[in-house]
């Protein structure tokens, strides 16, 4: 049959969807590694790349410098916003009141979008821009302005809207406002993957008109209009992939683990506490899941300190009683030796004949030999070891459960490793390290179950919080003289410069140079960075007391009990998230001593300040995790962006709803056509998502 001929175009040839970046005029190979950087391989990419933002207009400050009629966009703060429209009325909206620094308020509303009531806070800095009109009451009024919260500086420029996309060093938007514009006929090419009945029950619109008004709008309510349907879409394919993964496991087959209750009896009473409610909900959560004949498939969420390690022993104990072997992967060598002595202290007293071994590579040969054997041969129940290990090096004689701690997703091959490893498949929990908010969770583990550990134990005391301006750093300084002279130990974390692990160690070194001649001439201070060696000896000395002072990279897995670490020291707190703050300091206060965490800011602007005051007033984690989604979106969030969301999809979870919308589409779709048979693009675009989840 003859084949259709396509229409050559001289040079480079049609552009497709597939087609790689570099076609598109004024690309090139130069640019083509730019665009790859941050994630723009294809012309499809290209496309579904929306810009983050808009600028308009001429910035005003104070409300006395506009006049009615005249454009522009005001910063100022939120002094309250709601959702306004009753159900039998038509319209919904949302009405906020922004103040300047002079006490003047502008009345803004934005009719039928009740949901940006959600989306900024009384306290927040906003920037809306539009006409301003007189209110009926004779004050300032917008109505549907443009919005955006406002994060670094806004560049004064006069005309029209200017998109901004996300950049990297050689990249501006103008050029890729331009490329895009080339690119933008394509469009019409992409295929549809969100089913008619989907979309127009949720009154999204087609694909190709959402490309082209997310790249050029005509207003702010087209972007808006757009992002939300390439948002849905996003979401609604990693949900249907994970239904197909959990169906997956409904069809594997793994041996059931019944419930004694005289095992969790003896397992309590072995543990120098009583667990939260909490830990005793999850507990129960895991061993419904273990007495079923499918694999378990749990994350364990929990803030740091919340005694996710005990739960785990509660289920270790249950497999054992049942005849099972666990093993428990951590990420590193060190965290390892931490669990290995947290298991044996909560299992081998209570129950006799659980042994606990560990497996990791600093240990002598013939002691790695000896593990090995108990673990092929069945004497030993349960192998502590790091996730390397653990996968090439060790065969288990009858394996039933499988415990990952700090990882967040664990990939399709690393189960088919594990079932070779048992007879069918284990039963598995995973741990975070971090606490993920709910709806962050389903969106980025939503084929997992989850528990959540909300509690902490009782009796902690809190973790001295302060944040420090930068003509205070001497006081800093003086309290960590202190606390190394009372016998204590301390951390100081180097400020993020860049994503890049070279800078950040060159940074750290240069940190700890300093540290070492010229601030802390007297006391004995260590270095651990990513690319550092030594790295692990240098956070063992500091485990062991052998060092005073510890100087770390962001990057770097602070993930390490010292209970005798009592400062948290953070240089350049204004750029990290409130999440990433909080996970800091919980490497403190693990002793019975008071502990404090120093926050230091670079350049402290009143906002920053704000958000690390936040840190300091509050200490719970999921709570901070909700307030860092809510005032950086969630792309800073840890993990986020390395599991496959793009920040439209992680900003569109602002809304408390969508999310659960989006689920019950997936189900609904997957339900009546359980192969995607009759949706092929679905299915490949869904497909992809499976990659992705898989591999991250
Ligand atoms: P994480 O959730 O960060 O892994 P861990 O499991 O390491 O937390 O527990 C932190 C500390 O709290 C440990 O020293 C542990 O023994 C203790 N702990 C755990 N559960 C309780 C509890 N219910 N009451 C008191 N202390 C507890
Ligand atoms: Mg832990």
């Amino acid at each position: 049959m003859a084949r259709p001929q396509l229409k050559v175009i001289q040079g480079a040839g049609r552009l497709t969807p597939e087609s790689p970046v570099r076609d598109v005029k004024g690309v090139g190979e130069k640019f083509e590694k730019l665009l790859n950087k941050v994630g723009i391989a294809t012309v499809r990419d290209l496309l579904l790349n929306l810009p983050f933002r808009w600028e308009p207009y001429v910035r005003v400050e104070l409300l006395s410098e506009l006049r009615p009629g005249e454009q522009a966009t005001f910063v100022g703060t939120v002094k309250s916003i709601r959702a306004e429209g009753a159900r039998y009325q038509k319209i919904k909206m949302a009405k906020a009141e922004i103040r300047d620094a002079a006490g003047q308020v502008l009345s803004v509303v934005w009719f039928h979008q009740p949901r940006l009531a959600y989306r900024y806070r009384a306290g927040e800095r906003i920037a809306v821009a539009g006409q301003v009109v007189l209110g009926y009451r004779g004050g300032l009024e917008m109505r549907n302005p443009h919005h955006e919260k406002v994060g670094g500086t806004i560049t004064r420029r006069v005309g029209e809207l200017i998109p901004k996309y996300h950049e990297t060093a050689g990249l501006s938007s103008a050029r890729l406002a331009e490329w895009v514009a080339a690119a933008l006929p394509v469009a019409e090419e992409l295929e549809e993957t969100l089913p008619d009945d989907v979309r127009r029950h949720h009154g999204l619109m087609p694909l190709a008109e959402a490309i082209r008004q997310g790249h050029q709008p005509r207003s702010e309510a087209d972007w808006e209009e757009a992002k939300r349907r390439l948002a849905f879409q996003e979401l609604f394919e990693f949900q249907a992939a994970f239904v197909l993964m959990r169906r997956g496991l409904e069809d594997e087959v793994a041996r059931p683990i019944h419930y004694r209750q005289e095992v969790i009896e003896a397992f309590k009473a072995g543990l120098p506490f009583a667990f939260t409610n909490a830990q005793r909900k999850a507990t129960w959560d895991v061993f419904q899941d273990m007495e079923r004949e499918q694999p378990m498939n749990r994350l364990l969420n929990g803030d740091v300190g919340s005694g996710k390690t005990a739960v785990a022993a509660a289920a270790a104990a249950m497999a054992h009683a049942a005849g099972f072997q666990t093993i428990v992967m951590a990420p590193t060598e060190i965290l390892a030796r931490q669990h290995l002595h947290k298991f044996r202290a909560y299992l081998e007293q209570s129950l006799p004949g659980l042994t606990v071994e560990l497996l990791v590579s600093g240990l002598p040969a013939a002691e790695r030999r000896r593990v090995r054997t108990a673990a092929a041969s069945g004497h030993c129940a349960l192998v502590v070891g790091t996730h390397a290990l653990i996968e090439e090096d060790v065969e288990m004689a009858d394996l039933g459960l499988a415990i990952v701690d700090e990882q967040h997703r664990f990939g399709v091959q690393q189960r088919e490793l594990l079932r070779e490893k048992g007879r069918g498949r284990p039963h598995f929990l995973a741990m975070t390290a971090t606490p993920i908010p709910r709806t962050l969770a389903l969106a980025l583990y939503g084929e997992m179950a989850l528990s959540f550990l909300d509690e902490l134990p009782p009796g902690r005391t809190p973790i001295d919080t302060q944040v420090v301006e930068p003509e205070a750093r001497q006081r800093a300084y003086d309290l960590v003289r202190t606390e190394v002279a009372a016998g204590r130990q301390a951390f100081v974390i180097c400020p993020l410069v860049e994503e890049s692990d070279k800078l950040q160690a060159k940074a750290a070194t240069a940190e700890f140079e300093r540290l070492r001649t010229e601030v802390f001439t007297d006391l004995r201070l260590g270095l651990v960075h990513g690319r550092l060696k030594e790295k692990d000896a240098s956070m063992a000395a500091f485990a062991a007391g052998e060092t005073d002072i510890l100087v770390a990279t962001a990057v770097v897995e602070v993930g390490v009990d010292v209970p005798n670490a009592t400062v948290m020291l953070i240089e350049g707190a204004d750029r990290f998230g409130l999440a990433q703050l909080h996970q800091f300091r919980g490497r403190v206060g693990r002793g019975a001593h008071q502990s404090y965490c120093l926050l230091l800011a670079d350049d402290p602007s009143e906002d920053a300040l704000h958000r690390l005051q936040l840190v300091a007033g509050e200490h719970d984690g999921f709570r901070l995790a909700r307030a860092d989604m809510e005032i950086r979106g969630i792309g800073q969030l840890m993990g986020a962006r390395q599991h496959g969301l793009t920040d439209l999809g992680m900003d569109a979870l602002r809304d408390p709803e969508l999310l659960s919308e989006v689920r019950q589409e997936a189900e609904a779709v997957l339900a009546a056509d359980p192969e995607l048979e009759r949706q092929p693009a679905l299915r490949a675009a869904v497909e992809a998502r499976l990659r992705q989840a898989v591999i991250s």
